[in-house]
């Protein structure tokens, strides 16, 4: 690996600071410590802030062209080091390595479609119901942006956000999550090596309470766009009320998939293996409860979970490894406590079924039967390597089920059967539902959920629009 891309600084206004007190980051499959970042608080935070203010007015002076000229740049840096980046995210993130790749590259995607939306900004003119008077809209860059951004997708959640409010003249400071710190570093050094001005692009690590309360309520932070928990976005809603901030959040899931009886089984299997395991089970529109109708369910759950026990556990580099390990102790703890509590109230487990024999953070890929709704990883955002199974005898019995829940992010429905996909896709409070096939993300598509899930859509022609403001110009003529 190029370890020139290992920085063990912030950046702040084009300056890579180091500091005394720092915050050590490991790796997640051997628990060996990669580096440290500074522990940065509420006085860098403001410094970035103040950077970031700074270099709006020049950022947006230039045009959408030259801005989208250095996006490219930086997208094909990111190309060019494609190999080094996901070998790195790897390290501080614990995915196979194959899968970092896919996501550098999915992050990368961001950078070159919205380097393009940037120059498609369109204003109005309005018919005036008035002679004297013309009327024009026009989109401004919303300003100074703050992004908080989690672990489990330390390239793609930050060009999601980075990338589009860049493009519309937007400048930014950046809190990536302690967990992977070296990505979001690595992709600013990259920025810098594109072009991107001093300012326009600020990375501050350390302290998540002091940063965040700089961030959430600083008057020139003129947004938050925020991936996380519901909890943590819960707050930081509240922490934004006192100088009324917009916001774009991206939080927690809790995705049925449901299996219909006319279903194609062995493409749901496939699909299922998917929505569940990429990433050890930790995104947020991994499947997290399956309900199959129960004329297929005895050769659903066969064959899934054939298809699971063959899974291979490992560290992320070494090759044939299909699952990593889970981010920390913490992570394991809850999958542990979720799935006790399932066998406790009679869920049998059909393949996995307890901590890998690895050891450290790795977890057995498991399948479970017999799951009812008075167990909690029904409700609960299981975010790990555990599939549970609940059968079901109608579509309506599986639409109720498959909406109660406070989340409403992605759902995914297996049918045949055009009228009922139709029928049943209408009628999932979600914000995505995969039809068919679970690999719904990409750069051109909005991504984003309803109800508890959050605000705001990423990536598409929608991504943009959460970082401009609508002006209108009433012109005497
Ligand atoms: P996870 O449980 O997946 O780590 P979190 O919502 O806790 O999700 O973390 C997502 C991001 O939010 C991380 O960058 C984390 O450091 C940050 N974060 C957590 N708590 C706060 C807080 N009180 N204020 C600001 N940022 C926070």
């Amino acid at each position: 690996m190029n370890t020139s891309l290992l920085l063990q600084a912030a950046y702040i206004n084009g300056e890579w600071i180091a500091a005394d007190d720092s915050v050590a980051v490991d790796n997640p499959a051997t628990g060996a410590i990669i580096g440290s970042v500074p522990n940065l608080g509420a006085v860098a935070t403001e410094q970035a802030v103040t950077a970031a203010h700074a270099a709006l007015a020049p950022w947006q002076a230039l045009t959408a062209q030259q801005r989208a000229d250095i996006l490219l740049r930086w997208y094909q840096l990111m190309l060019e080091h494609a190999d080094d980046l996901a070998a790195l995210m790897t390290l501080e993130q614990g995915k196979p390595l194959a899968e970092a790749l896919g996501e550098v590259k999915y992050a990368a995607s961001f950078m070159q479609w919205f380097a393009e939306e940037g120059k498609r900004l369109y204003g109005d003119v309005i018919p005036s119901p008035s002679p004297d008077k013309q009327l024009l809209v026009s989109k401004e860059a919303i300003g100074v942006v703050a992004a908080i951004t989690p672990w489990n997708f330390p390239l793609a959640m930050i060009t999601r956000k980075a990338a589009p409010a860049l493009a519309a003249g937007c400048t930014m400071v950046l809190k990536p999550a302690n967990e992977t710190p070296f990505s979001a570093l690595a992709l600013a050094k990259l920025a810098e090596q594109a072009g991107i001005p001093a300012g326009v692009l600020n990375v501050v690590t350390g302290d998540a309470v002091a940063i965040g309360s700089v961030l959430t309520s600083h008057p020139e932070v003129r947004k938050l766009t925020f991936t996380g928990s519901t909890p943590v976005g819960r707050l930081l809603m509240q922490q934004c009320a006192a100088t009324v901030k917009k916001m774009s959040l991206e939080l927690g899931g809790n995705a049925p998939f449901i299996v219909f009886d006319d279903a194609d089984l062995d493409k749901a299997v496939q699909g299922a293996v998917f929505a569940k395991f990429r990433n050890a089970g930790q995104t947020c529109v991994c499947a997290n409860r399956f309900y199959i109708h129960r004329s297929v369910y005895a050769e659903f759950a066969q064959k899934f979970a054939a298809a699971v026990a063959q899974l291979q556990v490992g560290n992320g580099m070494d090759a044939g490894v299909n699952i990593g390990p889970l981010i920390n102790q913490k992570a394991v703890s809850k999958v542990e406590t979720l799935l006790q509590d399932a066998l406790d109230k009679g869920a049998q487990v059909l393949t996995g079924g307890k901590a890998h024999a690895l050891g450290g953070n790795f977890f057995e890929p498991t399948v479970l039967s017999n799951v009812n709704a008075d167990m909690a990883l029904v409700s609960d955002e299981i975010f790990g390597p555990v599939a549970p199974l609940i059968a079901f005898d109608d579509e309506a019995e599986a639409i109720v089920a498959a909406n109660n829940t406070i989340y409403g992010l992605a759902a995914y429905v297996y049918s045949e059967n055009l009228s009922r996909i139709m029928r049943v896709s209408r009628q999932l409070e979600y914000g995505m539902v995969g039809i068919n096939t679970s690999a719904i993300s990409n750069e051109v598509v909005p991504f984003g959920g309803v109800k508890q899930s959050g605000l705001g859509r990423e990536g598409s022609k929608y991504g943009i629009e959460d970082f401009i403001e609508t002006k209108y110009l009433c012109v005497a003529v």
